[in-house]
């Protein structure tokens, strides 16, 4: 496996220019005209020893829908957060960390019953639990529509500190902000043994 080409885009189309034949040779997956290369398939650029080539991604391939996943809530364009997968469920990284791009969660898939806006449930920064729930065209497209699914980590959208569960809400730390989230049956769990 080759080193990841430097560039601003990490995953390329067919048809987009990804390198010059003056510094690399054309390989897998890249076509060379007036000595410009081109990606002839989606997925990712990879220089080894100078030959250009684009790996179709494994990562999307291999995952199957209803694997569920963790991942960090990276922006929010309503009515849909991105999502960057960090690990599987056992939170082995090597299989999903090098995935380079985002993962949709649509806000009617973040519970059940209706959910105008992702900011009523998640917010930037929230590590959630989610399933795949479809793989389309090369997009990810999460759910967290289930008991076990959805925020286990949240933070305050004021200051930043981790949010503890109290009752049914969730409570800053810090600043003692209360916000409201779609959270896992697990949240903190140790705190809502305690409770009992
Ligand atoms: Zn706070």
């Amino acid at each position: 496996m080759g080193v990841r080409v430097f560039m601003e885009k990490k995953l390329v189309v067919p048809g987009d220019f990804i390198g010059t034949e003056e510094e690399y040779l054309a390989g897998h997956g890249t076509f060379a005209e007036k000595e410009r290369i081109y990606a002839t398939i989606a997925g990712e650029p990879l220089d080894t020893e100078r030959k250009l080539s684009v790996q179709q991604k494994r990562s999307l391939r291999a995952l199957q829908i209803g694997t569920v996943v963790i991942g960090t809530i990276e922006n929010i364009v309503e009515p849909i957060a991105l999502v960057s997968i960090k690990a599987g469920s056992d939170g082995r990284e090597s299989r999903f960390g090098e995935n380079p791009d985002y993962s949709v969660l649509h806000a009617s898939m973040i519970k059940r019953g209706y959910v105008k806006n992702v900011r009523d449930e998640y917010r930037i920064g929230d590590i959630i639990r989610a399933k795949i729930a479809d793989v389309r065209n090369g997009e990810l497209r999460l759910a967290t529509d289930a008991d076990e699914l959805g925020a286990i980590k949240a933070f305050c959208p004021k200051c930043r500190h981790p949010m503890k569960l109290e009752s049914a809400i969730l409570k800053c730390e810090s600043c003692d902000w209360k916000d409201n989230r779609k959270i896992a049956k697990d949240y903190r769990k140790a705190e809502i043994d305690r409770k009992g």
